[in-house]
């Protein structure tokens, strides 16, 4: 499943020149689309195909529902000028933890998780948390925690040669679309709209192309492994 951010009233991020966040990530979930499905491997499924607003329980919902084996949520953040707009720049990988890497991707989350504040949705803290409970949730929380890494491990290495990586490609904080216990996920960073040379790079064609084929490449890489593992020796 292939999340695209935002959408609808939430607009996301804003670039100088007024790129948005949501037209940006939904473009490239296309392109990511068009190249799995071409695989003839994956049954691709999004969470928005198109300028609406989903909330982040809904997100979380669909994925349940269909019982999806990865889950990719793509966006592109953006910094204000004090904090580097001109020099932070590339793709960073998020994975979820309670506690954030840094100081950086714990703003970063809680600006994403504050979308559905944007549409005027109530957000109820943990009002799930009580459906599923015990040792067997926790379990089945470290499985797919570890898969999310696997599958984080082999975006680092995909996109690495495709230079289009961030200084420090991997972080994690507690984004609420990463929430689940079913199926690995990971959050991408695309880009930071802030940056000038990566503004012009994301709103690129070429760009995307490059970016989804190596996203493809990861999520090949990760699922032969699975696949693999399953077989057994
Ligand atoms: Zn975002």
């Amino acid at each position: 499943m292939i999340d695209p951010g935002h959408g609808g009233i939430d607009g996301g991020a804003v670039s100088p020149s007024n790129l948005l966040e949501k037209d940006i990530v939904l473009a490239a979930a296309k392109e990511l689309a068009r190249q799995l499905t071409a695989t003839g491997r994956y049954d691709v499924r999004m969470t928005r195909d198109s300028d609406v607003f989903v909330s982040l329980d809904q997100r979380l919902g669909l994925s349940a529902k269909h019982g999806v084996d990865l889950f990719v949520s793509l966006h592109a953040d953006s910094l204000p000028e004090q904090e580097g707009a001109q020099v932070v720049r590339g793709a960073t990988i998020y994975t979820l933890s309670e506690r954030a890497s840094d100081e950086r991707s714990r703003l970063m989350a809680e600006k994403e998780n504050a979308s559905d504040l944007v549409a005027g949705i109530n957000v109820v803290e943990g009002a799930d948390d009580d459906a599923v409970k015990g040792i067997l949730f926790d379990l089945m929380k470290r499985e797919t925690a570890n898969f999310s890494a696997d599958f984080s491990n082999a975006l680092v290495r995909k996109l690495k040669p495709a230079k289009v990586l961030a200084r420090t490609p991997h972080r994690s904080a507690a984004f609420k679309v990463l929430k689940q216990t079913h199926a690995p996920s990971v959050l991408v960073e695309l880009g930071y709209l802030s940056n000038p040379e990566d503004e012009k790079l994301l709103n690129t064609p070429a760009w995307r192309k490059k970016v989804a084929a190596a996203i493809t490449a990861a999520i090949d890489a990760y699922f032969s492994k699975r696949t693999a593992g399953a077989a057994g020796p």
